[in-house]
């Protein structure tokens, strides 16, 4: 029988796949990938036709195949599965490596631009200098004996970033916190305690041992009564894989961070770029070092004062001067003090039919779009199901999976991801197909899904990156959705979209007691749109110290002086911090997104795409919020895009001007409606 992973016409035969099917497939597709690539290599006089399409092809069938497959490892986990995708990973990854290495492609794509250049339609061009780009970001071009020191370079890079890794996680394992007196555990959830319990019966020992995980870690600090408990998991958490604290100089990252940033600079400097900051910036929307420090600088500058006025009134509320273990506890207070709003409590407001028939609303008001249940295509689950979109004149348009609800050996989180991408070319077309995947509390027997109201934001979230996938209109797979498109700018339409999950108008739309009917009573919908805005000032502060803290260390990076770590840190807490940091605090040390991997000289990025989305959706509060002619461009120029068009370009097409931080700053209520005007 023909390998169900192998069709390349249809929806996934979701019901057919089994783990034994993986390796062949990828093993089969791979072969012919290859082969057909070496076709390509070879081929006398390239041009777009020739090449580049059938290069494109050769994406979207790797991508399609492989999708399933990946999907089904996160939703439906099992040990012939993992063992059948982790056999794969290495062949992929092998064979990306040699496709993005390639010195005959990258010189085939550089001789097409070159001759058909002004021939060619410009999202054709874009497809090509992304392509240029990329083979020269992974050090293809470079004279041998550089693109050797290149190659070590990225792979010392990525065993000092996993010992990093490795580091923090033993210093996390390496401390726990054990007591005998009930009482010093108030305040902590029963579940908690419980867990204590057990760990410490498992130790063999009498009463309680917390161990030092982040879920335990945020717990104490946020709602142990006891001082001196916050205090101690403060400074073990602060303090992890460092000189200080109570396991100084065990796991101690100090040296892997020199070396860490010493590699990146040197890679960065390989490719003759300035530093690393400005390495990564080549695929970013931010263009220059300058650009992402002002912006940070200016944030800094105007969230400043909101942050000290709510530290000064918290410490007013707490009758006393708060050390940094103290905050996270005294904001909870205060918090459920002022709002006495709780998420638990408005369960029952928000059951998934009615918010999602208010969302598929939201889509139909604002891009014309209707959505519609499809029972008849084969899903993994029987809690998934399959929707489609289709434009006013009744075409299809894309399609997506929704598999709502938690359940065991499914991947926690929510996640938005390609199942087919989007492509027109000569070889074939296809729609846009997604996954949309979130972990809420399933129906019980006599009530539907009932959602937390962060969890109707999760969707939101989740649905704006589907529209982005589903909506987009290129027909080249590098570059259409979400592909290729700017990673500090890919969290603008999901971020979007959270908007409309805070607004009144839509509120009303997908509030409804699951079991009356009735709506949400006035009072509470006010206080949990206020509670959207609470410390908003020290939130920002605090996310702006890491992004200046992580950006400085990849752009002012010397041979001569290294890192500089401590002292970098000293200087933007003098410049940004609101609430005093103890001098033993080691943050650093532990700071995976930045030493580990992804976030490098890109943690700024947070709090880039949440401007772009409040300022996009300012444009619509100025019209009003489903105004269709606004969402018409908001489609036009960034929505049905991808990445075929540079970020801030499209951007400044959408809004008539560069994104404006005060947009962000007013949604947070750091800006009152009227100091806008400044
Ligand atoms: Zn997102």
């Amino acid at each position: 029988m023909e390998n169900p992973l192998l069709g390349q016409d249809a929806l996934p035969p979701f019901t057919q796949i089994r783990a034994e099917h993986v390796e062949p497939a990828v093993r089969q597709l791979l072969d012919s990938s290859r082969a057909r690539l070496a076709e390509l290599s070879g081929i006398a006089n390239p041009t777009f036709a020739s090449l580049i399409e059938p290069l494109e092809e050769l994406q979207h069938r790797v991508s399609r195949t492989w999708s399933p497959v990946s999907h089904l490892n996160a939703v439906l986990n099992s040990d012939a599965l993992r063992a059948g995708y982790n056999a794969c990973l290495p062949l992929l990854s092998a064979y990306h490596t040699d496709r993005s290495q390639s010195e005959p492609l990258f010189h085939a794509y550089r001789t097409i631009a070159e001759q058909e250049g002004t021939a060619l339609a410009p999202v054709q061009r874009q497809v090509i200098e992304h392509a240029v780009r990329d083979f020269r970001l992974a050090g293809v071009g470079l004279p041998a004996d550089r693109k050797a020191r290149f190659k070590t370079a990225m792979l010392e890079l990525s065993q000092l970033q996993a010992k990093f890794e490795e580091n923090v996680l033993d210093a996390t394992n390496g401390w726990s916190w054990h007591g005998n007196d009930l009482g010093e555990l108030r305040g902590l959830n029963e579940m908690l305690i419980e867990q204590a319990r057990r760990r410490a019966a498992q130790q063999r020992v009498s009463g309680w041992t917390l161990a030092l995980d982040q879920p335990t870690y945020v717990a104490v600090v946020t709602d142990a009564e006891s001082g001196e408990l916050r205090r101690a998991f403060y400074e073990a958490w602060t303090t992890r894989a460092s000189d200080q604290g109570p396991n100084a100089g065990r796991w101690d990252n100090a040296a892997l961070m020199e070396d860490i940033l010493r590699r990146r600079h040197e890679a960065a400097r390989l490719l003759d770029f300035r530093s690393y900051a400005e390495y990564a910036l080549a695929t970013r929307m931010a263009h220059s070092v300058d650009e992402v420090t002002e912006f940070l600088h200016e944030m800094a500058r105007t969230a400043r004062a909101a942050a000290l006025r709510e530290f000064e009134e918290l410490q007013d509320f707490a009758g006393r001067k708060l050390p940094a273990w103290d905050v996270g506890f005294y904001a909870e207070r205060l918090q459920r003090e002022r709002y006495a709003v709780s998420q638990e409590e408005l369960r029952p407001y928000f059951p998934l039919p009615r918010v999602l028939s208010g969302l598929f609303e939201v889509a139909q008001r604002l891009f014309g779009v209707r959505i519609s249940e499809r029972r008849d295509v084969p899903v993994w689950h029987r809690d998934a199901r399959y929707f489609v979109i289709t434009a006013a004149g009744g075409a299809a348009i894309g399609s997506f999976y929704l598999d709502a609800y938690a359940r065991p050996h499914k991947r926690s989180g929510a996640w938005m991801d390609e199942c087919i991408g989007r492509k027109q070319l000569p070889s074939g077309a296809a729609l846009p197909v997604a996954y949309l995947v979130c972990n809420f509390l399933p129906p019980g027997n006599e009530r539907p899904a009932l959602l937390t109201h962060d969890d109707v934001v999760t969707l939101f979230h989740e649905f704006g990156h589907g529209l982005h996938h589903m909506l987009t209109r290129v027909d080249y797979p590098s570059i259409a959705g979400i592909n290729g498109v700017a990673w500090d700018a890919v969290e603008l339409p999901s971020q979007f979209m959270e908007n409309y999950a805070w607004h009144p108008d839509v509120l009303q739309r997908i509030c409804g007691h699951f079991a009356s009917g009735a709506p949400l009573p006035a009072l509470e919908q006010a206080r949990l749109i206020s509670t959207r805005s609470f410390h908003a000032g020290l939130a920002t502060m605090r996310q702006l110290e890491f992004a200046l803290f992580d950006f400085r260390l990849h752009a002012e990076y010397s041979p001569q002086a290294g890192g500089r770590v401590l002292p970098i840190l000293r200087e933007v807490r003098s410049e940004v911090a609101v609430v005093p940091v103890p001098e033993w605090n080691r943050f650093p040390s532990s700071f995976g997104h930045v030493f580990a991997g992804g976030y490098a000289a890109g943690y700024y990025s947070y709090k880039w795409a949440e401007v772009l989305a409040a300022d996009a959706f300012a444009a619509f509060e100025e019209r009003g919020v489903f105004d269709r002619a606004t969402a018409q461009r908001f489609f036009d120029a960034i929505l049905s895009r991808g990445g075929s068009r540079d970020a801030l370009e499209a951007f400044i097409e959408f809004r008539g001007r560069r994104p404006d931080v005060r947009a962000l700053l007013k949604q947070n209520g750091i800006l009152a409606a009227g100091e806008l005007a400044a």
